[in-house]
């Protein structure tokens, strides 16, 4: 895996953004979120806490269970170089698209990807 200075880039919870589906979906604490999305309590109330990066199960459980919300509604990007970056303005142009943007090379990556598909590429 490619690496500058044993850093790679993370996902990080957009907190605000998720109270907010959870709470337009009638979500109104923890154990009915963790409920809602098959996860566990303790996992949703730690991302919610930003105490631990949601895992690719919470990315995939979030995502279904608020469909109209996309990837980088309530995810972003951390880069390897601590800047955020993501795919919210970059979009591909028929609005379905969901990802992250690799700010090394620019390629849009799919959203479960943590490390750009492109690497080994980046010189
Ligand atoms: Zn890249």
């Amino acid at each position: 895996m490619h690496t500058r200075d044993g850093a790679v880039p993370r996902i990080a919870l957009r907190v605000d953004e998720f109270s907010q589906a959870c709470r337009a979906a009638g979500l109104d604490n923890s154990t009915a979120r963790a409920k809602r999305l098959g996860i566990r309590h303790t996992t949703v109330s730690r991302a919610e806490r930003g105490r631990t990066d949601p895992g690719v199960r919470f990315i995939a459980a979030a995502l279904t269970a608020f469909p109209d919300r996309k990837f980088e509604d309530l995810f972003e990007v951390i880069g390897s170089d601590g800047q955020r970056t993501h795919a919210r303005d970059n979009e591909r142009g028929d609005g379905s698209t969901s990802g992250w943007l690799c700010p090394e090379c620019g390629h849009l990556n799919a959203p479960e990807l943590v490390v750009c598909a492109k690497t080994a590429e980046h010189d």
